[in-house]
């Protein structure tokens, strides 16, 4: 009977001595050992009373074992809930509260913390540690290596995966098998990968980026990963020769620049760069390929959708841009105030349809009803445009956007020409409360290491080149800019931080 997810990542693999999982350790875990020690979970799962479509939250460090437990959700027909590993109980209190997980499965060290809060969502406490050893690690050991897979259809549910909190409090998006399959299929096919590639696995497995894309096109792909418990900038330069292909937020990519054994020859071997989750700077694209010699990769996605766009395998990368639609995804800019279909280069909000496109938020009716239109077209509130050449450009999020003076201003614009300045590394645009314009803008800037910015300096060159209301009414100097763990700048923190600059 099918369980389409499981049958096409997962099934096929069983009983196979291909190399899976590679660790820096020296290790190999092959397919089948994988897919046993997976089997051993599903046979726990069913153990502590899980019935088909509960759900399991998951906060635990990287592992294979972390990465078995998924598997082990698929093949049981349960709803997989990674959660951050950096959030703290109090928050995972809120997951496991509003997801309704029937289990919860945390690092040791943490149960104690967590316990009264499972108590209250009448869920089961298990842990497992950052190696995999843990109470359920232990039940696991009990039972066998094999386990008949529950039945489910490409509409079941196979994960919630709660958004970043970029921008407000996390959202649970439900996943469907079909969500989660089609893309892969759409995404292994697009970047031509194949069981030859060997893929350099840093990413976190709690978000989209490094569970749902990178690990997913690689089950379908049938190659190995070397699966790093975190982004170790030294561990990435020593396994590239034995790799071809890395996904990577941008702050991967500025990390390997500035490490000097990071060369052509180091990368002779790699045949694709990928990068998304946040913006890559245009300036780190081209340093890239004049160091590397390839162009890096950008694609554009979310939890909600898993990957919209990408540029394309053969053909022209683009820097600055996020490539064109995937196949099967419909993607329109449309007029924020009335969801009229914009023309061709024009500024609006990014809509998608497609079958990568959520089920909605897990009860938040009223939020799905508001960003999930009943013609499928998903409202992703990110803002762009498509240019002359069909690739899209992303100009910032809908809620970033900065309207002073009865003006709109996208902060990417000004970040764009900050970011040019000399000695500046890189910037933020946020908007302010302004007693006179509403909103004022102000660029908060990070110095290249060593350097000293002449803040008039800047300014004036703003004044030359920006139109008046988009120059920064003030600009301030930081030592870095606040990221959450997938590189993306918290500008909710800046907000927070310069809120009250003309107060
Ligand atoms: P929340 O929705 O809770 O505020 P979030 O949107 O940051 O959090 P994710 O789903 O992890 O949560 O991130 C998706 C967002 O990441 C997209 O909407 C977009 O703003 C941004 N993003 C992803 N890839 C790119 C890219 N290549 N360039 C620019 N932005 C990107
Ligand atoms: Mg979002």
């Amino acid at each position: 009977m099918p369980n389409p997810l499981f049958d096409a990542l997962f099934g096929r693999h069983v009983g196979k001595d291909t190399p899976f999982l590679l660790l820096p350790t020296g290790q190999i875990i092959s397919h089948g050992g994988f897919l046993k020690v997976a089997a051993r979970y599903a046979n726990v799962f069913e153990e502590l009373g899980l019935a088909p479509g509960d759900r399991v939250a998951v906060q635990v460090e990287k592992s294979p074992d972390a990465l078995a437990l998924y598997a082990a959700c698929v093949q049981g027909g349960l709803v997989f809930l990674p959660l951050n590993t950096a959030y703290m109980p109090s928050e995972v209190d809120y997951f496991i509260g509003n997801s309704g997980a029937r289990l919860l499965i945390c690092d040791p060290e943490k149960s104690g913390g967590l316990q009264a809060f499972a108590d209250k969502a009448g869920a089961q406490l298990q842990t497992m540690g950052p190696t995999g050893k843990g109470s359920l690690r232990d039940r696991a050991e009990q039972q066998t290596d094999a386990v008949a897979t529950v039945d489910r259809s490409g509409d079941d549910l196979a994960a919630f995966l709660y958004t970043s909190g970029t921008t407000g409090r996390s959202k649970g998006a439900m996943l469907s098998q079909n969500n989660l399959l089609s893309n892969a299929q759409v995404l292994t096919d697009h970047w031509g990968f194949t069981s030859k590639d060997v893929l350099l696995h840093a990413l976190p497995i709690f978000h989209t980026h490094g569970l749902f894309v990178a690990c997913n096109v690689m089950l379908l792909a049938g190659g190995p990963m070397i699966w790093m418990p975190k982004l170790d900038v030294d561990q990435l330069v020593r396994f590239m020769p034995k790799a071809t292909a890395l996904m990577g937020v941008p702050t991967y990519y500025t990390r390997l620049l500035d490490n000097p054994d990071f060369t052509r020859d180091l990368a002779k071997d790699m045949r694709l760069f990928i990068s998304g989750s946040a913006p890559l700077l245009a300036e780190t694209h081209r340093s890239f390929e004049d160091r590397i010699g390839h162009r890096i990769l950008e694609r554009y996605g979310m939890t909600e959708t898993n990957m919209n766009t990408s540029n394309p395998l053969d053909g022209a990368r683009r820097a600055g841009t996020v490539g064109m639609p995937l196949p099967g995804v419909e993607l329109k800019i449309c007029d924020p105030d009335n969801g009229e279909e914009l023309s061709q280069g024009e500024i609006g909000v990014i809509e998608v349809r497609g079958p990568n496109v959520f089920q909605g938020y897990w009860q938040m009716p009223d939020k799905t009803a508001a960003e999930l239109r009943e013609d499928g077209f998903f409202i992703t509130g990110d803002l762009g445009l498509i240019d002359d050449q069909g690739y899209v450009q992303i100009v910032g999020r809908g809620k970033d956007l900065i309207i002073s003076g009865g003006y709109n201003i996208y902060p990417k614009e000004v970040e764009t020409v900050l970011d040019d300045q000399p000695g500046v590394l890189e910037s933020a645009v946020i908007g302010v409360a302004h007693g006179d314009l509403g909103e004022a803008p102000v660029g908060v800037v990070v110095p290249v290491s060593g350097a000293t910015l002449d803040l008039d300096a800047i300014s004036g060159t703003l004044k030359a080149q920006l139109a008046r209301f988009k120059c920064p009414r003030k600009l301030v100097v930081v030592d870095a800019l606040p990221r959450n763990t997938m590189g993306k700048v918290q500008k909710n923190i800046l907000r927070e931080t310069y809120g009250k600059v003309f107060a």
